[in-house]
């Protein structure tokens, strides 16, 4: 039986200080799993320090360390991608991040999954470090998240995982640009398996992603996957417009009765006014329909996803 080969993408930003520690845990790797084939693909992010140039020696002395060097920093998500898209001979590719909070004596885990017939393995986090603010965002993000889309993502996983050759191609497919990476992978489907693992600190360094930038990660994910708050504009004006047409009956039937409160002139300008409101609401909100699948056409996602068409050499 032919060696599985197994990809392991890493992004890498200004990480020169948990490098050397990185290859070093994955030489280990590779001797005591001498039943893959393995590579690793260091993109450089567009590091300022010297990262690129210590990956760029770890390739030279040892050609399973493949460098793809980035024009400038253009964010995580770009640089999995890129990554991804280079594993072209791999059987699976693991994604993981540089700072090893992200284990790789995990690996064996994931490849075993993997072998045990999932296309996809999640590496969930048993307990996760983070506190105060990012964990309070992390926490909003994941109950909206599950309350606004179609298509769940586990909680406590990240992008540490495994991707088995057709999800790669898959993956690769979408021409998608604001790419949220845990949730097109819960989209493009495929078996997939769960492996627990305890989250680590980081080696060294600091985070490289900002709150910021977390923030509009999170947006990406929210809004890439749910046109919901498009569609609450509409349920918003039918509501508004039903209060106004309450209020007309209300007032009339008042007037009727010859109870008269309100002064002169009062009910038609309330009911005009929510009446109104509503039904302008509602016609944004059919605009919106149509944004909603436009929006969906434009992002381009393949109509379907091929689970298997022919052999398989796990
Ligand atoms: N990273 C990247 N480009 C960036 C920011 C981060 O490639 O613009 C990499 C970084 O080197 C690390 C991974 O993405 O390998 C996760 O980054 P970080 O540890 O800062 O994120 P966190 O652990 O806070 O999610
Ligand atoms: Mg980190």
């Amino acid at each position: 039986m032919p060696v599985p080969k197994i990809a392991i993408v890493i992004p890498v930003f200004n990480e020169a200080a948990v490098l050397p520690e990185l290859c070093a845990r994955l030489d280990a790797l590779f001797a005591a799993q001498p039943d893959c084939a393995w590579e690793a693909i260091l993109v450089d992010d567009g590091s300022r320090d010297s990262s690129a140039a210590l990956i760029r020696a770890q390739a030279a002395r040892d050609p399973r360390y493949r460098l793809v060097e980035l024009s400038r920093n253009f964010g995580f998500q770009s640089a999995l991608s890129a990554g991804l898209a280079r594993a072209d001979g791999a059987d699976a590719a693991v994604t993981m991040d540089a700072d090893l909070q992200d284990p790789p004596e995990i690996i064996p885990e994931l490849v075993a999954a993997w072998r045990g017939g999932a296309e996809i393995v999640r590496a969930t986090r048993r307990s996760r470090r983070e506190t105060g603010l990012r964990r309070a965002g992390f926490d909003l993000f994941h109950s909206l998240y599950g309350k606004l889309t179609d298509y769940p993502i586990e909680p406590n996983s990240g992008t540490f995982g495994l991707l088995g050759r057709a999800a790669i191609d898959a993956f690769n497919a979408l021409p998608e640009r604001h790419r949220f990476f845990p949730g097109l992978r819960a989209w493009i489907g495929f078996p997939t398996a769960d492996v627990p693992y305890d989250r680590q600190e980081r080696a060294a360094g600091q985070p490289q992603q900002s709150l910021r930038r977390l923030a509009r990660y999170a947006m990406d994910g929210l809004f890439s996957f749910s046109y919901l708050p498009l569609r609450v504009l509409t349920y918003c004006g039918v509501s508004i417009a039903g209060l106004g047409f309450a209020a007309a009956v209300f007032y009339a039937v008042r007037r009727i009765l010859g109870i008269e409160t309100a002064p002169t002139g009062y009910t038609t300008l309330v009911t005009l006014l929510l009446f109104l409101g509503g039904v302008q609401l509602v016609g944004i909100g059919i605009l919106g329909e149509y944004l909603g699948r436009i929006y969906d056409e434009v992002k381009h996602r393949p109509q379907y996803i091929v689970k298997k068409t022919g052999g398989d050499r796990r």
